[in-house]
């Protein structure tokens, strides 16, 4: 059984459409990245998590219990947010305690726990300095102490590094990463940096557009993603059109370019046997593209001329005009490439991926 359910969820404002329909599960100890370009609708999904907004339609559950009319304070989650919201006139204790007054913790306990709290995010003896004394990251790992010092059963996030510099923003990543971990907490942590995603997730689920659009792992995410907008959104991907050709009912489906009519084949599973003759769309990474100086044909190989290479430091891109299929190849060596030079491209097969939902 899920942690949190979010069932069919919808909120609009006005005519915006901010959260269209959304369904996602939440396991117990996972750390869950809601992922997706700004204005997609991540912070109103959190707040409706958190008890802040209500849907218009749909339910939430949490440990199997209906609470989408549950006031926030009754939630129990913690909560974390980009310009930390820490209250200028309390001191550091009165902050990080700010949570347990309200709940009418003991003295006792309320010391115990804030010295606990500032332990873990390495912050031990602090409680009696001003807020503004505190550097930003400082004063983030006060809102993140403040966070759990309730000992959330949930933990919320909404990019809550972005306002720390780069340095500190990936120092800090880790350090939250790891305190999750150890306490065995679950979180949803809110983000449109992909790579701070891949980095601390579990799993993701990817939002364009209001629409919760594929869920998986990083990798699965990367590297076969489901549609063309998480294929454009995750990196640089090469998007294909192609046509089903061959009718066998096999797991190797073949298929022609649009482009360069070049043939490919890969494998689909059966389910996604896309109809034979209609264009589609098969996506690749550009560091999943071979590059060979001369030919060797094989499967999915076929030529093209070098038209471009761009020098980026650790790896170079190269673009490949293979009879008007254009190809970004990734290398690490560009060497032995030069401008208008003929080359062998290959597409693995197991590299590509056909996605499912076609709309862009
Ligand atoms: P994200 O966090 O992914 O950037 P938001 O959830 O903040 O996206 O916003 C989704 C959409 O809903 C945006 O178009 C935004 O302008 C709109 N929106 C969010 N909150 C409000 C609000 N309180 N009133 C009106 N429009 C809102
Ligand atoms: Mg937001």
């Amino acid at each position: 059984m899920p942690l949190l359910s979010l069932n069919n969820i919808s909120r609009s404002f006005g005519t915006t459409k901010a959260v269209a329909d959304v369904s996602l599960e939440v396991q117990q100890g996972e750390f869950f990245g809601l992922l997706g370009p700004s204005g997609c609708g991540k912070t109103t999904t959190l707040r409706m998590i958190a008890g802040l907004e209500k849907p218009d339609s749909g339910t939430i559950h949490f440990q199997d219990t209906d609470i989408t009319n549950l006031p926030a304070e009754r939630r129990g989650f913690g909560m974390v947010f980009q310009n930390y919201a820490l209250f200028p006139h309390l001191n550091v204790f009165e902050n990080v305690a700010f949570g347990l007054r309200a709940r009418h913790a003991s003295k006792a306990e309320m010391s115990e726990r804030v010295a606990s709290a500032l332990d873990l995010v390495q912050l031990p003896g602090y409680g009696k300095r001003a807020v503004d004394e505190l550097s930003g990251g400082q004063q983030q790992r006060v809102a993140i102490a403040r966070a759990i010092a309730i000992e959330p059963a949930l933990l919320l996030f909404d990019e809550p590094l972005s306002n720390l510099d780069v340095s500190l923003r990936e120092e800090t990543r880790s350090e939250l990463r790891e305190l999750v971990t150890r306490l065995g907490l679950t979180a949803v942590y809110v983000t449109h940096d992909q790579e701070e995603a891949f980095a601390l997730c579990d799993r993701i689920s990817v939002m364009v557009g209001g629409k919760l659009m594929q869920s998986g792992k990083p990798r699965e995410l990367y590297e076969h993603p489901s549609d063309i907008a998480v294929a454009r959104f995750l990196g640089r991907n090469n998007l294909i059109k192609a046509m089903r050709v061959s009718s066998s009912n096999t797991n190797e489906g073949e298929f022609k370019t649009l482009e360069g009519d070049h043939t490919l084949h890969l494998q689909v599973k059966h389910s996604e046997l896309s109809p034979l003759n209609q264009p589609v769309f098969l996506s690749i990474r550009p560091e999943h593209v071979q590059l060979r100086a001369n030919g060797d044909s094989g499967p999915n190989a076929f030529k093209g001329h070098v038209r471009e290479i761009v020098f980026a430091g650790a790896t170079s891109t190269v673009r490949v005009d293979a009879a008007g299929l254009l190809l970004e190849a990734l290398v690490l060596q560009p060497e032995g490439y030069n401008v208008d030079q003929e080359c062998t491209v290959v597409l693995p097969h197991d590299r590509l991926t056909l996605l499912q939902n076609q709309r862009g």
